[in-house]
């Protein structure tokens, strides 16, 4: 059985021409769904009892079920859900001054095998469905009806490589856009790619307003090599073209997201590199502190070693901005609250 989530509102139109429902029971059902959340379809209250039976017959709604949350001094909270099939997925909610965001997973597991990344720690089990990502929205939304307080924002940074998932990232995408529904604006919408370059250019193609940030974590591909092996397929150089084309059809700032680990690329010549290499794009760097992963072996660095490397950046003419760190009292990096979870398993 699917989740009812696995539809945007035009296939869920399809799929109801399919069932032989006229569009409007689309937008009644779209409306239930993402408006009023509900999460049982017997509670639909103006949908005849014959459709309602045959929905249940066919579909569930929420795919996801709490394991645990932890809750952080700072409010931000990881969430562990199970799918239905047991898999474990982590989202994350952030509270910032221009509202709530969460984050969430696009993958079980993944295959990236970034050095620094908890994620990888597990290799990827299977891609999560659009309706399984859209369940993880839902299931925080709806606690935060609770609060009269909504989702504003949406990253998908959580574990997994989204553009190793991309149809169902992009229908994901659709779904919580959509006005009928939780209408999060394309703009508040990111999806964050360690740098699969030939997705970077169908992506470039839809003309979308969703924001991109490109894990570069190193500005040559001596290092970047290193650090994460999607650069032996991807080198800098394919990846800048990529992303060159993508600024060729799109008037959107690139985020270029650069975690700082001690003594591996956080040298002034990394800084001075790196300036060079994103001059003259619509970018800006976002510099950020390391969530130690104590499996891998890497430090963060220093607030001293990440505002020197900032100065650097900025003097050579590129913007860059420093992360704010949430959730540091909790197991905030992505995947380690899940590998910890499995190892008990
Ligand atoms: N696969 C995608 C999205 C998931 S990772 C990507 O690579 O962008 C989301 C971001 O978190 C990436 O920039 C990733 O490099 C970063 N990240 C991974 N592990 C981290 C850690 N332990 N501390 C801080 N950032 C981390």
């Amino acid at each position: 059985m699917k989740t009812i989530y696995d539809y945007p509102y035009e296939d869920l139109i399809d799929l109801f021409a399919t069932m032989g429902y006229k569009k409007y029971r689309a937008d009644q059902i779209f409306k239930w769904l993402y408006r009023k959340r509900a999460i049982d379809f017997a509670s639909m209250s103006d949908i005849s009892k014959e459709m309602i039976a045959k929905l249940e017959e066919n579909f569930y709604i929420m795919p996801v079920e709490l394991v645990t949350k932890q809750v952080a001094k700072d409010k931000t909270a990881k969430y562990l859900f199970k799918l239905h099939d047991g898999a474990l997925v982590e989202a994350v909610l952030m509270h910032f001054d221009f509202g709530h965001s969460v984050c969430v997973s696009s993958q079980v597991g993944c295959n990236m095998g970034c050095k620094f990344c908890a994620s990888g720690l597990l290799k990827k089990q299977r891609d999560l469905t659009s309706g399984e990502i859209v369940g993880q929205i839902m299931y925080i939304q709806k606690e935060m009806d609770e609060e009269d307080e909504r989702i504003n924002n949406v990253v998908i940074m959580g574990c997994g490589e989204p553009f190793d998932n991309y149809d169902e990232v992009m229908k994901f995408c659709k779904t919580v856009n959509h006005d009928l529904g939780l209408a999060i604006g394309a703009r508040h919408l990111t999806i964050s790619t360690c740098g699969l370059a030939d997705k970077i250019k169908r992506f470039a193609n839809e003309q979308v307003q969703y924001n991109l940030a490109i894990s570069l974590h190193a500005p040559n591909d001596e290092l970047r090599d290193q650090l994460m092996p999607v650069n032996h397929a991807y080198k800098i150089a394919e990846l800048m073209e990529a992303l060159r084309y993508y600024s060729s059809l799109n008037n959107r700032k690139i985020t270029f997201e650069y975690i700082l680990l001690k003594g591996v690329n956080d040298s002034d010549e990394c800084a001075r590199q790196l300036a060079k290499l994103l001059k003259g794009m619509n970018a800006y760097v976002n510099l950020i502190p390391y969530n130690q992963v104590d499996e891998h072996g890497f430090k963060g660095c220093d607030d001293k070693t990440i505002l020197h490397f900032y100065d650097i950046i900025m003097k050579n003419g590129v913007k860059a901005t420093i992360r704010q760190k949430h959730g540091d009292d909790i197991d905030a990096a992505c995947g380690q609250l899940r590998a910890k979870k499995e190892a008990e398993k």
